[in-house]
């Protein structure tokens, strides 16, 4: 049985990979930050075997150490980092930026994708289908910012971009593909309710684009439909 391990996987993207790699028969390691007030994700856990719910804020060093030991010498065969923030929409536009809650941003969606490979690549490694999928987002995307604004957020992803670019460089030589994607813009808490997408509708697309997934494709970054984004 395939495994899949999963951040952010108590609510909205994260927890619908959770549920449709479960539904597949795979075994999905799903990580969050608050276990016990994970309800939907501890209902899916009882009721499929397959699921396990392991303790991870991504930014706290301890735990991912004790994951990482409990986990040592398992394969993993997909590592997703799901996990992100956007910041508060309302504090990132021009003038209205402060440090301290950009740098909350920049610690859990680039620092963090990047601790975690460091911290679980040597599982993937030992896997069959070795790949690490960091999630990303079109607005990380400097040929796409045709609108301005939403710095904190943007420059989060785009920072992403390039940390998965140097691993995809750097974990060649383990055999590992180091994927982006783009999940669409989608109705979660932090994508809103005028998204275009359900979680369903992302997440059946996203594990398309994983399933089709080779070395050839290390590096890029994949938008809903396959296609690659460009930077
Ligand atoms: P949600 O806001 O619905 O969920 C975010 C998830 O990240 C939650 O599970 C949250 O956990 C978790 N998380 C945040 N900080 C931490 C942390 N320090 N440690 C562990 N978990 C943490 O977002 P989405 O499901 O919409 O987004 C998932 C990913 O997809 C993100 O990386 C996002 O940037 C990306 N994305 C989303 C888009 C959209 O339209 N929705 C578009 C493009 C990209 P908790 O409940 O504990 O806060």
């Amino acid at each position: 049985m395939p495994t899949i391990m999963i951040t952010g996987a108590n609510r909205g993207i994260g927890l619908e990979l959770v549920r449709q790699y479960a539904a597949d028969g795979w075994e999905v390691l799903a990580c969050c930050r608050s276990p016990e007030n994970a309800p939907e994700l501890k209902q899916l856990a009882a009721a499929n075997g397959n699921i396990s719910v392991h303790l991870l804020d991504v930014t706290n060093a301890q735990q991912r150490k004790v994951l990482a030991a409990q986990l040592k010498g398992k394969p993993i065969d997909i590592l997703f980092n799901s996990a992100g923030v956007s910041g508060s929409w309302s504090a990132q536009g021009f003038g209205h930026c402060q440090a301290e809650e950009w740098l909350d941003v920049l610690h859990i969606n680039v620092v963090t994708p990047m601790l975690m490979m460091q911290d679980f690549a040597a599982n993937v490694a030992l896997s069959e289908r070795k790949i690490i999928a960091n999630m990303s987002s079109k607005m990380g995307s400097i040929a796409d910012n045709t609108s301005g604004g939403s710095y904190l957020y943007r420059s989060s992803k785009a920072a992403l971009n390039m940390v998965n670019k140097s691993a995809a460089h750097d974990l060649a030589r383990k055999g590992i593909s180091v994927v982006l994607l783009h999940p669409g813009w989608v109705r979660t808490d932090m994508g809103g309710p005028n998204g275009e997408l359900s979680v369903e509708e992302s997440v059946t697309a996203l594990k398309r684009n994983l399933a089709n997934v080779t070395f050839a494709d290390s590096g890029r970054l994949l938008d809903i439909d396959g296609s690659t984004i460009p930077w």
